[in-house]
């Protein structure tokens, strides 16, 4: 792809909206994305197009962000934002700003203008008096007629990009989260939990429980989870959104420095939106499982995996215990678990199914089900899955755990954890 950008208008639940106002969030969102295509497609930078993009979310009332940010227990306004470049993996950010327009580029100013990475509260206004950056009077920010609650708004905004010369960035900015208490910073200002930008990986911004976010270092854990356990993008995503966060907790985009992008929410909704150069440009507030991924995965793999299985089925099914085994790691170092017994070594697992099934009534008829093939890197496979026998003496099921592994380029169970349902 030669670029590709996302963003994000936080993971608001979008049931509770009026039409009107997921029509002017569908709105605010299209026309920050399309300006950010055009500048990419043009050439510009992502870093800059990342900066742009979040300005014209913050000056946008319908987000939580600059104009329209969320209010603190005592009704004020206190903004955070950080940016990040990927290629230099300099990065600047701001926090709990109360008279500053735009805290994203008082962040990139902090970015670029100082040898420091986070400013906050009153050095980081005069700082943007003194880098002559529009100041408004905190009233500027107050939008509500009635400070909403947390539940009500959920809107902070983001924005990461891959441009033309294979360069990626990452922003956010927030009034963080409804009502919370004077002087709490979020994620969003927290290089590596709600941003993070790195050439060699990703780039990630985030949104929902700040806390939770920082908890986790959601946004450095994506990239870490490709550099160091060969995941692709939309695997890190998941794993970081579907097992690391607590549910119902928030969302995120991200965009790989191949500029395939990903998003996910493990909230009801995620207003977003992601548009690259295949002539891709769509916007949600919610995503259909939650998820939505460019990549164009390879299914060779999992089909790969499935076929040797089904091979496994069909020799079972004719009695040939030894056909089936043939999809086991013919070494010492197979194992296979069940019943609260491990069984070392190919030869000992045949073993132990010709004494468990000596005969084709025992063995009776196998089925798969409920399969689910979950890759963990480009040369291991999770298979979880239901097995059941039909058999003229009691049927008998359960579920099992295979770890497949491309060994001399053919796809063999290296273990097999079954359990019977009792
Ligand atoms: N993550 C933000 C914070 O905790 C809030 C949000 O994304 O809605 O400050």
């Amino acid at each position: 792809m030669e670029w590709a950008v996302a963003i994000h208008g936080g993971a608001g639940d979008p049931r509770g909206w009026k039409a009107e106002q997921q029509q002017v969030r569908r709105d605010g969102l299209s026309a920050a994305l399309k300006v950010g295509s055009e500048m990419l497609a043009a050439g510009k930078p992502a870093l800059d197009a990342v900066e742009v993009v979040i300005r014209l979310l913050e000056d946008d009332p319908n987000f939580n962000a600059g104009r329209g940010a969320v209010l603190t227990a005592d009704s004020r306004a206190e903004l955070d934002a950080s940016i990040m470049d990927g290629s230099s993996r300099s990065c600047g950010a701001v926090a709990g700003v109360t008279t500053v327009k735009n805290p994203i580029t008082l962040a990139r100013r902090v970015m670029a203008e100082t040898k420091h990475v986070l400013l906050a509260g009153e050095g980081a206004e005069a700082f943007a008096e003194a880098q002559k950056l529009p100041l408004v009077d905190p009233s500027y920010f107050l939008t509500y007629q009635r400070p909403p609650t947390a539940q009500e708004y959920m809107g902070t905004v983001g924005c990461v990009a891959r441009d033309k010369h294979g360069n990626v960035a990452a922003g956010t900015s927030t009034g963080g989260t409804a009502r919370k208490l004077p002087g709490r910073i979020g994620d969003s200002p927290i290089v590596g939990a709600g941003t993070y930008a790195a050439n060699d990986s990703c780039a990630v911004s985030c949104t929902g429980v700040g806390e939770e976010f920082i908890r986790n270092s959601i946004a450095f854990d994506i990239a870490s989870q490709m550099r160091h356990a060969d995941r692709r993008l939309e695997q890190a995503v998941d794993q970081a959104v579907r097992l690391t966060l607590k549910p119902n907790t928030g969302g995120l985009i991200s965009v790989s420095s191949t500029g395939e992008i990903a998003l996910q929410h493990n909230t009801p909704g995620m207003s977003c939106g992601a548009a690259d150069s295949s002539g891709r440009f769509e916007v949600h507030l919610q995503l259909s499982d939650g998820k939505l991924s460019t990549a164009e995965v390879s299914q060779e793999p999992q089909a790969l995996v499935a076929e040797i299985l089904q091979k496994q089925v069909e020799a079972w099914n004719r009695g040939d215990v030894v056909g089936f085994m043939d999809g086991y790691w013919q070494s010492d170092l197979l194992t296979f678990s069940s019943g609260g017994a491990i069984t070392r070594g190919f030869a000992s697992t045949l073993a132990r199914y010709q004494q468990r099934y000596p005969d084709a009534k025992t063995m009776g008829q196998l089925t798969f089900s409920e399969m689910e093939y979950v890759p963990l890197g480009d040369s291991v496979m999770q298979v979880l899955g239901v097995w059941s026998l039909e058999r003229e003496e009691q049927p008998v099921s359960g579920r099992f755990t295979l770890v497949v592994r491309l060994i001399d380029n053919q796809w063999k169970i290296v273990h097999d954890h079954t359990s019977t349902t009792e």
